[in-house]
């Protein structure tokens, strides 16, 4: 049995990243999950580390908070880019996405 506690920081097991390539640069996803996703001044979207710093390396990933997985999962479906992947830790495998099975 295992539980959750609020010092856990909530991550579950989950990570999200962006393929820039494919970006469109509308900011969906900014506006679903703002604490995750933002816009950088190259008008393409990044994702965050949970201390608000934007991680611009090709393929970041930052962990999805449990709280705002809704959103983030919303953001994944509706990117007209199909570029957020979020995926499981411990293994890669793509849950949400365009590569999810
Ligand atoms: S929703 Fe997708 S295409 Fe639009 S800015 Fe975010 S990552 Fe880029």
């Amino acid at each position: 049995m295992q539980q959750d506690s609020p010092g856990d920081s909530g991550t579950q097991d989950l990570e999200v990243w962006i393929d820039q390539d494919l970006c469109t640069g509308d900011g969906i996803c900014v506006q679903y999950a703002p604490d995750v996703f933002e816009l950088d001044i190259d008008g393409l979207a990044y994702v965050k580390s949970s201390d608000d710093e934007l991680l611009q390396d090709p393929g970041a990933t930052t962990p999805v908070p449990l709280p705002l997985l809704q959103d983030v999962v919303d953001s994944a479906k509706e990117c007209p880019g199909d570029c957020i992947h979020v995926r499981r830790v411990k293994d890669n495998v793509e849950v949400y996405g365009p590569d999810a099975g």
